[in-house]
C-alpha cells in the first residue's frame, strides 16, 4: 500500500516523507516565475533542495509550464538599438533645420559621430533612390 501525497500528488510508501517538503515553495515559484530560463531554473532548483525535477516540476504544479523563455537581449543588440534611436533624432533635428553641428550639439553627440551618422543615413536614402529609379525602368 502506498500512499499520496497531499500537496504534490507523489506516491509515497507509508510513513515516507515527500520530497517537496524540503522545498521552500513560495520562494520556488517566485523563482521560477522570474527566471530568465525556466526549464533551467527547475533544473537549478533540483539541485538547491536536492530533489528530483520531477519533484520541483510538482511543487511549481500549475505554474509550470506557464513561463516563457525570455529573449535574451545582448548587449551587442542593445548599443544598436541606441545607435538607431541616436540616428534617428539626429536626422530629424538635421531635417528640422539644423546643421548637422547644431544636431550634434543638441543631442550632446560628438561632431564626428553625428557626422558619420548622417553620411551613414544618405548612403541609405541613395540606396533607396537607385531602388525608385529602378522600379521607375522596369514600369
Ligand atoms: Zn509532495
Amino acid at each position: 500500500m502506498f500512499r499520496v501525497c497531499d500537496f504534490c500528488g507523489a506516491n509515497l510508501d507509508p510513513g515516507e516523507r515527500c520530497d517537496c517538503e524540503k522545498v521552500d515553495v513560495e520562494w520556488a515559484r517566485t523563482s521560477y516565475r522570474q527566471a530568465k530560463d525556466p526549464e533551467e531554473q527547475v533544473k537549478i532548483l533540483a539541485d538547491l533542495y536536492l530533489v528530483s525535477k520531477e519533484t520541483i516540476k510538482k511543487v511549481l504544479g500549475d505554474l509550470y509550464g506557464t513561463v516563457q523563455k525570455q529573449k535574451r537581449i545582448s548587449k551587442k543588440e542593445n548599443n544598436a538599438e541606441k545607435r538607431a534611436r541616436l540616428q534617428a533624432l539626429l536626422i530629424s533635428d538635421i531635417a528640422c533645420g539644423m546643421t548637422v553641428r547644431e544636431a550634434a550639439e543638441h543631442r550632446g553627440v560628438p561632431y564626428n559621430i553625428a557626422s558619420n551618422y548622417t553620411r551613414e543615413f544618405r548612403k541609405e536614402l541613395k540606396k533607396v533612390k537607385v531602388r525608385h529609379d529602378l522600379l521607375e525602368e522596369l514600369a
